[in-house]
């Protein structure tokens, strides 16, 4: 697919656009072109914006007077309504590409209210009624842990960049640990010392830790002792009231054994996460789990005689060769279950991941990934369950979101106060990155540690040097 970008600044928008219409296609941006064949024209020329498109054999043009305060928006929506008439595809969420449409809604309520902000969405990015709907929901959740946090808030996050296998689907800096194990030693000896220069470098500002996550990868791929390593020295280095939330990831069945849990439990992890991804057994194998749905209830069942704050459990919709019927069956066996936290993810088709690397393209029924995520919003709105958080990634099926689920009062206010950066996020371990909240402007300034493992403990010095950064952000 050929898009021409004649005299105007708004190329990024525009490719993102294209891409959700063409999500298999490579996008060719040129300035002009003569060519034939599929192509999208865009045009600011003497104050009128033009779009043009040829495509399935079928061509149409919108074109409109240039206003400068709405210029970039006015062509996104001749855009996607121009490339919605030519390929019957209406994108739910209309021109809005972005990960964060909360944040979006959140200042619109500020501005002028839920059900005016709902209808800027629709008339303006062009997002259905519903997804307007779910986006206000979400905004005004997340609306009630912001408010309750202030500018000297910070996280704690974690990076434990292991798993037992990786996921066919999986875009994540994660290592099976059968072909990384000489390395989750030493990993965890550099977690530790990068853990103990962030306390210090803590406690001498005036910030207050909320939250510590840790996630990865899966953290319950470490041993029970290397576990209990990293969670001694979180204990050690920072203050640990009962006010802080302690959640941990457990996101694979088949790391959590009643070991590692009573090492949670000890120090005072009062979040964990155990996720399903699919409750179809076929279906786990192909995607490279390792696991079975048995060993998922077994793990959720083991988990609860712990007696966890909240349990969250993960479930994908789009999953390759997995049915409409055995989604909502998915759906219906986790509602059972009632877990206090369910994430809906709509499956991302990373470059990185072996799903798209694998040879053969990649296609999936969008539609029907569009009926699964209704489905489950349906259901888990029935069964009580309020939408709390969501965010978006480039790639997914349909474009569509992901969105955490809660039981009332039960939010993990790290995925809020870190998706919607309103809080310092001081990370550790390979791949994390430290996220510095300026209380004047409400921007955030990265530090970011290297990638992988290896890499995380040859060139420790570095990481040391770097987090310098935070003490000379906050001593401004
Ligand atoms: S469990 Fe998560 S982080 Fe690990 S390989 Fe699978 S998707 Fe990636």
């Amino acid at each position: 697919m050929i898009l021409v970008v004649d005299n105007h600044p708004f190329q990024y928008e525009m490719e993102k656009i294209c891409t959700i219409f063409f999500s298999q296609e490579k996008i060719k941006t040129v300035r002009e072109s003569d060519e034939t064949g599929e192509r999208v024209f865009t045009s600011l020329r003497e104050n009128v914006i033009t779009v043009k498109a040829f495509v399935n054999s079928k061509s149409a043009v919108k074109s409109c007077r240039y206003d400068l305060d709405d210029a970039e928006m006015q062509m996104a929506r001749m855009l996607v309504e121009v490339l919605s008439g030519l390929t019957g595809k209406k994108p739910k969420w209309g021109v809005l590409t972005g990960i964060r449409p909360t944040k979006l809604m959140r200042s619109e309520i500020e501005k002028s209210g839920r059900e005016k902000a709902i209808e800027f969405f629709e008339k303006n990015y062009l997002v259905s009624h519903d997804k307007a709907i779910l986006c206000a929901d979400v905004a005004e959740n997340e609306q009630k842990i912001i408010s309750r946090v202030d500018s000297h808030s910070c996280c704690l996050y974690i990076s434990i960049p292991f798993c037992p296998t990786r996921c066919k689907y999986c875009s994540f800096v994660s290592h099976s640990v059968e072909r990384t194990n000489k390395l989750v030693d030493p990993y965890v000896e550099a977690l530790c010392r990068e853990i103990e220069l962030s306390g210090r470098i803590v406690r001498s500002t005036d910030l207050r830790l909320d939250a510590v996550y840790f996630g990865g990868g899966t953290p319950s791929t470490l041993s029970a002792q290397n576990l209990r390593k990293v969670l001694s020295c979180v204990r050690d280095n920072f203050d640990l009231d009962d006010n802080v939330e302690y959640t941990v990831e457990a996101g694979r069945p088949d790391t959590v054994d009643r070991e590692k849990l009573e090492a949670l439990k000890e120090f005072g992890v009062g979040r964990i996460s155990v996720n399903a991804q699919t409750l179809n057994d076929e279906i786990l194998a192909k995607i490279g789990r390792n696991h079975t749905s048995d060993d998922f209830y077994k793990a959720i069942a083991l988990a609860k005689e712990f007696g966890f704050d909240a349990i969250n459990t993960d479930l994908i919709a789009g999953l390759e060769d997995e049915s409409y019927e055995s989604f909502c069956e998915n759906i219906e066996r986790t509602i059972e279950l009632s877990p206090e936290n369910v994430t809906v993810h709509t499956l991302c088709l990373k470059r990185s991941s072996t799903l798209v690397t694998d040879s053969r393209k990649v296609r999936r029924d969008e539609k029907t990934v569009d009926m699964m995520v209704e489905y489950a919003n349906k259901r888990l709105l029935e069964s009580g369950y309020e939408p709390y958080y969501m965010y978006r990634q480039s790639k997914s099926l349909g474009n569509l979101e992901n969105v955490g689920w809660c039981k009332k009062g039960k939010e993990c206010a790290y995925n809020i106060l870190m998706m919607e950066e309103v809080s310092t996020v001081i990370a550790c371990g390979a791949g994390a990155v430290t996220k510095l909240y300026d209380r004047k402007t409400g921007k955030i300034e990265r530090i970011f540690n290297f990638k992988y493992p290896y890499e995380y403990i040859d060139r420790f010095e570095e990481t040391v040097e770097r987090k310098q950064k935070i003490s000379e952000f906050f001593g401004k």
